[in-house]
């Protein structure tokens, strides 16, 4: 869907993004991940050509991007910035509506459209749409944010850390609204997050990035079990060396409920390798005790290991 080659990008002397290579697959959610300055926002707006790259091709629907107009790019990808970035004169639906018109869309259409939307993220239709964003909360600020990213239907989603400003247990809501949201509509979606949690529950792949260049791609799991090098290691937090935790260990501090629902099951003495496995796949496990099976949550145990070593940035 979207490919680099031999990419680079030039602030006079400086690499921003120094000859990085890798391919989006169409329907997968891909994460750029990296410390702050590692060259995620700039290779991100390379792909919609907010900035232009200064060596090497970008390929979307296999044609260089150069052979798209500006316009076109928009329309193909929306584009979710981390700071809420809604017109404060405009109502909700003017908001959201802002692409469809550019379209040309009717009013008509446009109106199902926003309303659609709306009912998606669970917001009213009839309530919210002609409030003023300095109605809405901040997190519902966002949430329009996202839709209006959407509003045209475009194949492609690009996210510049769009949850960071939130606070944590909002972030999680939208982290699992996303993850929901995707499973309806299906888009090639390109995350940057610096936050190692939320890029392990919500990648299907991860392309981890270090002073502008590409240190790894792969399957979360494939960065557990096979760490391409020490800084990786060091990105993820050299789990299986340094945190020699037991499931058993990991239910005693964490705060778990019991469920019946279906999860793999395993034993207080499995290691954090063999969770790490499993949560590449499940959203949770469930672990078996005295007291009966307990839950942890993919989300619980990345948030914990981050906190636990301060991974933040
Ligand atoms: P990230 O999003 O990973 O935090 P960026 O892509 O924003 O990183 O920046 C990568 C590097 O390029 C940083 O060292 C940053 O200082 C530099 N950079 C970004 N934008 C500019 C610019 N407009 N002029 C000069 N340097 C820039
Ligand atoms: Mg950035």
């Amino acid at each position: 869907m979207i490919e680099f080659k031999n990419v680079t990008k030039r602030y006079g002397d400086k690499l921003a993004v120094d000859n990085v290579s890798f391919r989006i697959n169409e329907g997968e959610i891909f994460v750029l991940i990296g410390p702050s300055g590692s060259g995620k926002t700039t290779t991100l707006k390379m792909i919609n050509r907010l900035i232009p790259l200064s060596e090497g091709y970008i390929y979307f629907k296999e044609e260089p991007i150069s052979n798209y107009e500006v316009y076109e790019m928009r329309r193909d990808m929306g584009y979710v910035l981390q700071q809420i970035a809604l017109f404060p004169h405009m109502t909700i639906s003017e908001n959201i509506a802002q692409v469809p018109q550019m379209e040309n869309w009717s009013d008509e259409d446009i109106n199902k459209r926003i309303d659609e939307l709306l009912e998606m993220v669970g917001l009213d239709p009839e309530t919210y749409k002609d409030r003023k964003p300095s109605e809405l909360s901040g997190g519902q600020q966002q949430r329009i944010g996202v839709l209006r990213a959407l509003a045209a239907d475009p194949p492609v989603i690009l996210m510049d850390e769009p949850f960071s400003a939130l606070d944590p247990i909002t972030r999680e809501n939208f982290q699992n609204d996303l993850l929901e949201l995707q499973n309806k509509i299906n888009k090639t979606i390109v995350f940057v997050t610096h936050d190692i949690a939320e890029a392990m529950k919500l990648a299907d792949r991860l392309c981890l990035f270090n002073e502008g260049q590409v240190e790894q791609i792969g399957l979360p799991e494939e960065f557990i079990e096979s760490p391409a090098s020490s800084f990786v290691e060091q990105f993820i937090g050299k789990v299986n060396q340094d945190l020699n935790l037991t499931a058993g260990e990991l239910v005693a501090e964490l705060s778990v409920a019991e469920t019946e629902s279906e999860y793999p099951v395993v034993k207080e003495q499995a290691d954090i390798t063999e969770i790490f496995r499993l949560l590449s796949n499940n959203e949770a496990v469930l672990v078996e005790t005295e007291s009966g099976p307990k839950k942890l949550s993919r989300s619980q145990v990345f948030g914990y290991l981050a906190d636990k070593r301060g991974v933040t940035s």
